[in-house]
């Protein structure tokens, strides 16, 4: 599957929008105002964006929330709707574009869209492609139990079942190889 410059940074843009919603009512939202807001924009560098308001804000919540939903979809099919739903609402011009140095990509955000329109053009139109190739399963979430962050698994064999965080994969296999140990233990 060929993965351009800019479907990656969509894709790690969508992963990390997912991972700032706060997971249940007690916890803190990971964008919690419009200070925030502005930190994620310039750290994914999501181009042409103006002036941020509080509309900006919770429309990017909510975008979030349809994302997160692609993310937990139970397969293709669910995923397809949810995306076309997405991307619809949202408005797309698709344009080549090679700025900034980078070779001939497609841009799907429509000139002067709002932020929450953005994402959801570009990072929707990301995660299309991945139900087109067949490869909807390496959008997932990390299978260690207190963490449900999502990701997206770009290992060759779609082998990867934890999250980025290195606490996750290394507390299990620590966790795995202590089960391992006691085990050979009580057996011997
Ligand atoms: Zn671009
Ligand atoms: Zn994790």
């Amino acid at each position: 599957m060929l993965i351009t410059h800019d479907t990656r940074c969509a894709l790690n843009t969508v992963v990390d929008l997912v991972n700032t919603a706060p997971e249940d009512d007690t916890a803190a939202d990971g964008l919690p105002d419009l200070e925030a807001l502005a930190v994620f924009v310039r750290g994914h560098a999501v181009s042409d964006v103006g002036v941020l308001s509080e509309f900006d804000l919770s429309a990017v919540r909510k975008v979030r929330s349809r994302f997160a939903r692609i993310f937990a979809a139970p397969d293709a099919r669910a995923a397809a709707g949810l995306i076309n739903e997405l991307v619809a609402a949202a408005g797309t011009t698709p344009r080549l574009t090679d700025h900034d140095g980078y070779d001939w990509h497609v841009h799907y955000f429509a000139p002067g869209a709002s932020l929450a329109d953005h994402l959801a053009a570009d990072c929707g139109m990301a995660l299309a492609f991945f139900v087109v190739a067949g490869e909807r399963e390496r959008l997932r979430r990390c299978e260690a139990p207190d963490c449900r962050r999502a990701f997206v698994d770009l290992s060759r064999n779609r082998s990867r079942r934890y999250c980025d965080s290195r606490t996750c994969g290394n507390r299990l296999h620590v966790a795995a190889y202590r089960a391992r140990r006691k085990e050979s233990e009580s057996a011997g």
